[in-house]
């Protein structure tokens, strides 16, 4: 995502006649064209450029290469998908030319021996389990013997036949390679970047990132080896009270917020003891939602380094270690404050002492008054070598009680910004509640849990984010549909309502192998 601009080398020599002529004609189609386009076999977008300049394929040729690949892929699409106005076919074509949809499912593998069914029709009938917000995989299991659903997924339809079993999809989600499906995720994110998708979307020109914990089922028998394990009073026939095992999985969540579209940039497990040794050969007992976090902030600074400005978190990570780690990766931070006893809020309450507000407005659009009290360059905690910026905000509404909010900023570019912005900015935060965590348990069920085993649980998660983000882009940035803050999870359970209508309406199977790219 840092490319450096202005830093291209010329063309090498494998596609240097045909680059002028791509770029400005369409390729008439990818048979006739694939004697003349030569393009670099598939590579990881880390590897070395196959140009020879030492640099990462990503910092180096990928970036030209792929508006061939888009060109090509675009043109293996059937005319019956690329001219057609259903909400399912514009889905499907925009996840195939702008986001190369087919070549991420065929990247994702897994550890099974010598099988029947690929891993690209399994992953390829979960991303849609998702996407068409289909329960379970016994209802999945149903559908695969259904001609349309078929031929969704690319099979010419036998009636009364299942595709594949509830059996072999829970086998493929307990082997899958779970960095595959971190890595789609990624680039997805990375692709939209590229597409200019996030362009507008930002407060106060800085991309902010909420974090947060979530904690999607609990279960007091079903369980596995990651699950936590925390102790609840149970209330038996009769009035008894009993103590019981709850059995339970907890995550930390990033979520890129943007007042057109939101996406989730990358999701964090809190390990038990038992995923500790796995992971990192601790073992002591099960580890909080901070230490999770600090893990969370290790891999988004590897996977998206500065396209990252800003965290905004609630106040379990106002603390000076998560601060400072935010210091060391050049990200600002916008923290909620609540322990009036716990610095720098203290510092700010003692300087604000008798202090009248600092500003005042009145919001014409929420017919909210606000007044704000604001404190810079508070340097009091130990374990933070930065300088804090505190805000305190009082929102009234007509006849409501006043609402307050505390909240530290920190990182050069984040302190500078105005006090509205900054609220804005820390006020976002709830899209993570509103727009990801409570549509998730609504209606993209899960709540249920689709399988049970460690790696399971996982891949349901990542591959359903990776549909999730698909779907945020799709009816966002391609329908450029209103968010609506009232509920913007309406529009879009709308929109699936229709494509699971147009399954039914698909007169061939989508040409999934057709639309990889076999460069
Ligand atoms: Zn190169
Ligand atoms: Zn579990």
């Amino acid at each position: 995502m840092n490319a450096p601009a202005g830093d291209r080398k010329a063309a090498p020599p494998y596609c240097r006649p045909t680059v002028g002529l791509t770029l400005h004609a369409p390729v008439p189609s990818a048979a006739t064209s694939a004697g003349v386009l030569t393009l670099p076999p598939r590579l990881s977008r880390n590897h070395a450029c196959p140009c020879g300049s030492h640099r990462k394929y990503k910092r180096c040729c990928w970036e030209r290469d792929e508006v061939i690949r888009r060109q090509l892929r675009a043109s293996a699409l059937p005319p019956w998908m690329l001219h057609s106005r259903g909400k399912l076919h514009q889905f499907e074509n925009y996840a195939c030319k702008s986001f190369a949809l087919p070549d991420l499912l065929a990247s994702l593998s897994d550890t099974r021996c010598a099988p029947d069914i690929p891993t690209f029709d399994v992953v390829n009938s979960l991303l849609h389990t998702a996407l068409l917000r289909i329960p379970s995989l016994n209802a999945l299991e149903g559908d695969l013997k259904e001609s349309d659903f078929q031929r969704l997924i690319g099979r010419s339809p036998t009636p009364d036949v299942k595709a594949f079993s509830a059996d072999v999809v829970a086998n493929v989600l307990d082997k899958l390679h779970l960095d595959g499906v971190r890595q789609a995720i990624e680039e997805v994110i990375e692709r939209a970047e590229r597409n200019k998708a996030f362009r507008e979307g930002s407060y106060g020109a800085l991309r902010c990132v909420a974090i947060d914990g979530w904690e999607p089922f609990a279960s007091y028998d079903r369980h596995c080896s990651h699950c936590l394990v925390r102790y609840v009073k149970v209330k038996r026939a009769g009035g008894k009270i009993e103590e019981v095992e709850q059995y339970y999985h907890r995550y930390v969540v990033a979520m890129l917020l943007g007042p057109v579209v939101d996406v989730i940039l990358a999701i964090e497990p809190v390990l038990n003891q038992e995923a500790r040794c796995d992971v990192t050969g601790e073992h002591a007992g099960h580890e909080g939602e901070l230490t999770a976090a600090h893990r969370l902030l290790d891999s988004l600074y590897q996977a998206y380094g500065g396209f990252i400005d800003a965290i905004v978190g609630d106040a379990l990570y106002a603390n000076g270690p998560f601060m400072s780690q935010l210091e060391r990766y050049g990200y600002g931070g916008f923290l909620v404050l609540k322990k009036e006893n716990h610095e720098p809020f203290k510092e700010a309450l003692a300087l604000w002492q008798g202090q009248a507000s600092c500003e005042t407005y009145n919001d014409p659009d929420t017919k909210e008054h606000i007044e704000f009290w604001d404190a810079d360059d508070i340097d009091t905690l130990h374990t933070y070598q930065g300088k804090v910026r505190v805000i305190r905000a009082v929102l009234t509404k007509p006849d409501k009680a006043p609402t307050t909010w505390c909240f530290a900023i920190l990182g050069q570019r984040s302190r500078q910004l105005s006090r509205r912005t900054a609220l804005k900015i820390t006020r976002a935060r709830w899209h993570i509640e509103d727009t990801a965590f409570n549509q998730w348990i609504q209606y993209w069920n899960f709540g249920h849990v689709f399988r049970h085993t460690a790696n399971a649980v996982l891949a349901v998660l990542l591959l359903w984010t990776l549909a999730f983000n698909l779907l945020q882009l799709f009816v966002y940035r391609r329908l450029k549909r209103p968010r609506r803050p009232q509920d913007p999870t309406y529009t879009i359970r709308h929109i699936v309502e229709v494509m699971l209508r147009e399954v039914a309406t698909l007169p061939a199977p989508i040409p999934w192998a057709a639309l990889l790219d076999t460069s």
